[in-house]
């Protein structure tokens, strides 16, 4: 029985079939899901409206539970040009193949709808998108449960100078070279140093008040990026918004460098 429903959504992602059709992947306060606009079945402008990062509404219908929704009228309810600007466009998409990403395996939360749609509002419109998004892919992860223990060093209580980002766990100098099986073997290491200034930088950017995490970025961006990188392919997998990132920042010119101590 055809049955038209109504839901508010962000699009996430936009796969183009052979046929001209076209599968978004929508995530809504309840949950992500794909819909499927069929080429030329959509009064003008639909498919436009359906472009990536929109905020929409969307009404479609599904002739059972287990098809994929066909998607019958767009509504626009918020276009955020500055998303396309080049200095946030990659950030945007990052938080999107994120969010995409991570939502796979977790429970329907409409926490999830409300960090993207406030990540994506923040890059349209900051100054420094790039510390809005770093700032929001750690909170989508820690939305995730993924979150490191960021406080202070897992085995004696010391302030830490990096992160052991297989366990997920801050560590000193001391404690920071033990492990084995698995782990040993991530190609990169296990271990991101990061210095004890950038484990308070990452402690605010995972747990501290999303205003300080965005207004007080690390000095240090590449490195922060990298160790990001890092754990979202041990954890969740590769993101290739974040692969892009990472490696542009390790190709800009550096901040003072923090050394590590050899090891
Ligand atoms: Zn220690």
């Amino acid at each position: 029985m055809r049955r038209t429903q109504v839901r508010d959504a962000i699009v996430l992602r936009r796969s183009p079939l052979p046929s001209g059709d076209v599968v978004a992947t929508l995530l809504s306060p309840t949950g992500t899901w794909r819909a499927v606009v069929r080429k030329g079945r959509l009064p003008g402008g639909n498919l436009a409206r359906l472009s990536l990062f929109h905020d929409v509404t969307v009404q479609y219908w599904r002739r059972n539970d287990d098809d994929l929704a066909l998607v019958t009228q767009v509504q626009l309810n918020g276009a955020l040009s500055g998303l396309t600007r080049p200095e946030a466009y990659p950030y945007a998409h990052l938080l999107a193949e994120l969010t995409d990403a991570l939502t796979v395996d977790h429970p329907v939360s409409d926490r999830w709808y409300a960090l993207l749609a406030s990540g994506l509002r923040g890059l349209d419109v900051h100054t420094d998108p790039e510390a809005v998004g770093l700032a929001y892919a750690w909170r989508l992860i820690a939305t995730a449960g993924l979150a490191p223990a960021v406080g202070r060093c897992a085995r004696c209580d010391a302030a830490p100078d990096r992160l052991d980002v297989a366990d997920g766990t801050a560590r000193c100098g001391e404690h920071g070279a033990e492990h084995g099986g698995a782990a040993a073997d991530a190609s990169a290491g296990a271990v991101a140093y990061l210095g004890e200034a950038g484990m308070e930088a990452l402690a605010v950017l995972v747990r501290g008040p999303l205003a300080s995490a965005v207004a007080e970025p690390p000095s240090d961006r590449a490195r922060h990026w990298r160790t990001l990188q890092r754990y979202v392919r041990w954890h969740v997998g590769e993101v290739r918004a974040l692969e892009a990132i990472a490696r542009d920042a390790a190709a800009r010119p550096a901040p003072a460098r923090i050394e590590a101590p050899a090891c």
